[in-house]
C-alpha cells in the first residue's frame, strides 16, 4: 500500500501537480473513502487480463494527464461484459483520444469494475483566496454541470455543516428515495464530507480535489472517479 506522501513525491519527481485517476484513487482510499479498484493497462491484452481478474462487467477509461474530461473526449466505456468488448473498447478509446488530442501523453487505459447503479453525487474541494479550502457537495456525474445544484461550506466542517450542506441541495429528495428508489445512506455521506474536510485541513499541499461521481447507496458509497491537484512545489 502506498502512502499519501509517496504518491505526492512521485508526482512531484515527474514535475506534475495533477495526479492521475489511479493515484488520486489510491490517495482517497488512504483517507478511508471506498473507491472502485482501478489498474492501469498499457496494452489491449493487459486490459483483457485485468478485466478477467476483476470480473465483468468492467469500465475502461483513458489514462492521460492531458485529458481532464475523459467522457467528453470518448475516453470512457462502461458496461463491458466480454473480453472482445474490452479489447474493442481499448482500441476505440485510444483512437478517439489520438484524434481529439494528437499531442496528449497517454499512460494507457485504466480498468475498473463497473459499479452497481446508485445516486451519483459529487464532493469537491477548491481553495478560496479569502476563506481557504471550501468543500462542495451536490448531485454528481453529468448532472453537476447542467443543474449546478451544489452547496458549499468552509473547512473545517462541523457535523452540522455536513448535514446542512447535504439537505440544502434542491435534489435532496433524490437522496431520500425518489419514486420507489431506496433512500441513500445520508449519514455515510456526512462521514465522507467530514473525512475530506479533515484530510484537506491537515494536508495543505492539496490544491483541488474532486470525487465525481460518488455512487451513493442505501448502505455506503463508492467513488468511481477522482482527481487531485497539488499546490506548486515551493
Ligand atoms: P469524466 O468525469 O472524466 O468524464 P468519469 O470517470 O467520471 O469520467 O466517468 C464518466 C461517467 O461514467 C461517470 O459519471 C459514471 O456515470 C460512469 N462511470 C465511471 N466509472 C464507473 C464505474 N466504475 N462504474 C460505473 N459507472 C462508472
Ligand atoms: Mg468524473
Amino acid at each position: 500500500m502506498v502512502t499519501v506522501q509517496e504518491i505526492i513525491d512521485k508526482a512531484r519527481s515527474e514535475g506534475r501537480t495533477i495526479l492521475t485517476e489511479i493515484e488520486s484513487k489510491q490517495l482517497i482510499k488512504q483517507v478511508g473513502i471506498s473507491v472502485s479498484d482501478t489498474k492501469l493497462a498499457t496494452s489491449r491484452e493487459e486490459a483483457v487480463s485485468i478485466s478477467k481478474q476483476f470480473g465483468f462487467p468492467v469500465v475502461l477509461k483513458i489514462a492521460s494527464p492531458d485529458v481532464v474530461h475523459k467522457s467528453d473526449a470518448g475516453g470512457v466505456k462502461v458496461g463491458l461484459r466480454t473480453s472482445k468488448q474490452v479489447a474493442e473498447a481499448y482500441d476505440d478509446i485510444l483512437g478517439a483520444i489520438k484524434q481529439k488530442y494528437p499531442r496528449a501523453t497517454i499512460h494507457g487505459v485504466s480498468v475498473q469494475k463497473m459499479a452497481r447503479p446508485g445516486v451519483e453525487v459529487i464532493i469537491g474541494m477548491s481553495k478560496d483566496a479569502q476563506f481557504g479550502p471550501v468543500l462542495m457537495f451536490g448531485l454528481g456525474g453529468i448532472l453537476v454541470e447542467v443543474l449546478k445544484d451544489v452547496s458549499f461550506r468552509i473547512v473545517p466542517l462541523t457535523r452540522r455543516d455536513a448535514r446542512e450542506m447535504i439537505k440544502e441541495i434542491k435534489g435532496y429528495p433524490l437522496l431520500q428515495g425518489y419514486r420507489g428508489q431506496e433512500p441513500v445512506d445520508v449519514a455515510n455521506l456526512e462521514e465522507l464530507l467530514l473525512k475530506v474536510s479533515d484530510f484537506v485541513e491537515h494536508n495543505p499541499v492539496i490544491k483541488e480535489l474532486d470525487l465525481n461521481p460518488i455512487f451513493a447507496y442505501s448502505n455506503g458509497a463508492l467513488a468511481v472517479d477522482a482527481r487531485v491537484v497539488l499546490e506548486e512545489a515551493s
